[in-house]
């Protein structure tokens, strides 16, 4: 979306999907909700982004709804101060160290050749995605093929604790940075209990809702890293007090992309300039996922494994408008 305020044109996006499996929201209901409700808000009165959340605590859940707009405002936010986002929220460093997550493969040998190109492309840390059935035998050749990778899986919730504790604990032997969110989306409890038997960190992913299950997360020990994905959370607010909550209480954590465009793609390196961001984040170059970028200047990879930060005023990314233009299915205008 773009946000018009005087002289200064501001960006968001949201992450929703087409379908809702990956969070409750898709592309149509968050479209219903920012038209219903949060648009409203913009038009009315002077706002920014603590004032635009505060607003809208009411409404409960649609952080991908609420994300995309409370990104533009501050993006709006530091174009007013002519100074890149990144310095605005506190970043520590102009460029977010990324890695590269890769799908389930319809055989290992695809598997294995494409961690090798992604390693050539420079990539320093991989992550495959994991299911029953596709776990330690996967992983037993991938250290075979690559015994010094940094790698991690992630299981987007499709393991059982009870029918898969024994597989989940073998996976110990395989020096992984962390398990991604094994069981499923809502189960801090599970997590909890399958972390006091592993070795290995749990990371959590579809979780982490919001600050308040960090909190809890960490209170019951079900996770020792945290995802931070800003959309999911509800934006760069909720997403700074999840990091700031892991960073009091010795959790790292990492940024974690969904398929963001280069303008979406921009706000995930600025908050991957955090302090507490330890590990990796999975944000890719645009070449990942996009023949052809929506921005001008797409992301790319630079000195080792990098997305750097933008220097010019906000988020510093500007949208190829001809090319969006051409691509756009629907435009709506609201002033
Ligand atoms: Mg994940």
């Amino acid at each position: 979306m773009e946000l018009k305020s005087g002289d200064i044109h501001a960006y968001g996006e949201s992450v929703a999907g087409r379908h809702p499996n990956y969070s409750a929201e898709t592309v149509d209901t968050a479209q219903y909700i920012m038209e219903k409700y949060l648009i409203k808000h913009l038009l009315e009165e002077e706002t920014n982004p603590y004032i635009f959340m505060d607003s809208f605590k009411w409404i409960r859940g649609h952080n991908m709804a609420k994300a995309a707009i409370e990104m533009a405002l501050w993006d709006l936010h530091a174009k007013k101060q002519n100074k890149p986002l990144y310095q605005v929220i506190g970043g520590v460093r102009n460029y977010a160290e990324v890695g590269v997550s890769i799908g389930i493969q319809k055989d290992i040998d695809t598997l294995i050749n494409k961690i090798g190109g992604y390693l050539d492309q420079g990539y320093g840390r991989i992550k495959i995605k994991v299911k029953p059935g596709w776990d330690v035998n996967v992983l037993d050749r991938v250290r075979t093929e690559y015994p010094d990778i940094k790698l991690t899986v992630d299981a987007n919730a499709a393991f059982n604790l009870e029918k898969h504790m024994n597989i989940l604990k073998e996976m110990d032997k395989y020096q992984l940075l962390y398990i991604e969110q094994p069981l499923k989306y809502d189960d801090l409890v599970g997590h909890s209990i399958l972390q006091s038997n592993l070795e290995t960190d749990i990371c959590l992913d579809e979780s982490l809702k919001d600050s308040h299950k960090a909190w809890e997360a960490i209170s019951i020990m079900a996770g020792r890293v945290f995802n931070i994905k800003p959309g999911r959370v509800g934006g760069i607010i909720e997403s700074r007090k999840i990091h700031d909550i892991g960073m009091k209480h010795g959790v790292p954590v990492w940024i974690g992309g969904m398929l963001e465009t280069g303008i979406g793609r921009s706000f995930l390196v600025t908050l991957a300039t955090l302090p507490n961001v330890k590990y990796p984040s999975d944000i890719s170059a645009s070449s990942r996922y996009y023949e052809k970028d929506i921005i001008t200047e797409p992301f790319e990879l630079q000195n080792g494994s990098r997305l750097y930060a933008r220097e010019d005023a906000g988020i510093g990314v500007e949208p190829d408008w001809p090319y969006l233009k051409k691509i756009a299915i629907k435009e709506k205008t609201f002033s």
